[in-house]
């Protein structure tokens, strides 16, 4: 029996950490901690406060300082991935002379001409009222996931464009006011709380003497955080950009697998516009230990044991850009 694997090379839970606002203190505060762990980042960024000092409406952050288009194509390099957090960190409904189309659709073009590569994420800004009247504008502008400000642990049903999320903070979080369940604390969490789940998390600023700690981590709480989920996986956590899992999952829920002969099967794959990574695992039976080698197509695949299972992950879900692509998985 061949199955596609929940998460990449059948890890127990995925985990990514998300960054809002895009505030320079990343690059100095968060980036060596997360090459120290060897967990990349993720910023959701303000697209008309690019290089600025914030000036948003109603921002209890303004005054701080946003990357510009050249750090962030430098995170890019080193692994970690933008997203847009709207034009102008929009409240709706009482901002003056809103204009969703700019929040959303506008600036995610204006995003991508800064920086070169596809903008696939949006997280909603402010509060969870932005949710209803921004999504019809996210799934206008073609997003492959949007996160929304409530939280928990996303399970295999996520609505992608409706991903939990959870503030990571060095004080007491506002949880009873965002829903976000106490039990993902850096103190409580456990294997159990996200097993076979997303963990897509949020944080601000990362700074000793932390202002606004609701919010606002220190670097010390933040490897804290880190430390405790690769102990309690055990290392084995998928921690991966947000693009990532979601073009992960999408490739996943759009794969179908047909048995030609007991140890041979089809998979077919309707890859969709927008996919950057084109990356599934596999998983095998092979109780009695007889699975010598795995071709995917002509190519043999390195594949690695677990229990009474077999894991691999070919290089390429859909090599010529075929779509629907379609792989001849043997086994011998
Ligand atoms: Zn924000």
């Amino acid at each position: 029996m061949l199955s596609v694997c929940r998460f990449l090379n059948n890890a127990p839970c995925a985990y990514s950490m998300t960054y809002d606002e895009g505030f320079v203190d990343i690059l100095a505060n968060a980036l060596p901690i997360h090459k120290k762990y060897g967990i990349p980042g993720h910023a959701d960024v303000v697209v008309s406060q690019l290089g600025q000092r914030r000036n948003c409406y109603r921002s209890s952050m303004n005054g701080l300082f946003h990357m510009g288009a050249e750090h962030l194509r430098y995170l890019i390099t080193e692994g970690w991935s933008v997203g847009n957090h709207s034009w102008s960190h929009f409240l709706y409904p009482t901002q003056p002379g809103l204009d969703l189309y700019r929040e959303v659709v506008y600036s995610r073009y204006y995003l991508e001409d800064k920086l070169g590569v596809p903008v696939t994420f949006f997280a909603i800004p402010n509060d969870q009222c932005n949710y209803e009247p921004a999504l019809p504008f996210i799934r206008q502008a073609g997003y492959l996931g949007c996160q929304q400000v409530y939280g928990g642990v996303n399970r295999d049903d996520v609505d992608l464009l409706k991903i939990l999320n959870f503030m990571v903070a060095e004080g007491p979080i506002r949880a009873a006011t965002f829903h976000w369940p106490l039990s993902l604390t850096t103190e409580n969490i456990t294997l159990q709380e996200i097993q076979d789940g997303w963990l897509c998390e949020t944080t601000h600023l990362v700074m000793p003497n932390v202002i606004q700690p609701h919010k606002n981590i220190t670097p010390e709480g933040l490897e804290r955080r880190f430390v405790k989920l690769l102990e309690i996986t055990d290392k084995r956590l998928w921690a991966a950009t947000p693009e990532d899992v979601i073009d992960y999952i999408i490739l996943r829920r759009r794969t179908v697998i047909q048995p030609v002969s007991p140890n041979e099967y089809d998979v077919n794959v309707d890859l969709p516009v927008g996919i950057q990574k084109r990356q599934l695992s596999f998983v095998l039976d092979d109780r009695e230990q007889a699975v010598k080698q795995i071709m995917v197509g002509d190519a043999l695949v390195d594949f690695r044991r677990e229990k009474e299972k077999v894991i691999f992950t070919p290089h390429d879900i859909a090599p010529g850009n075929l779509t629907p692509t379609k792989l001849r998985v043997k086994w011998l």
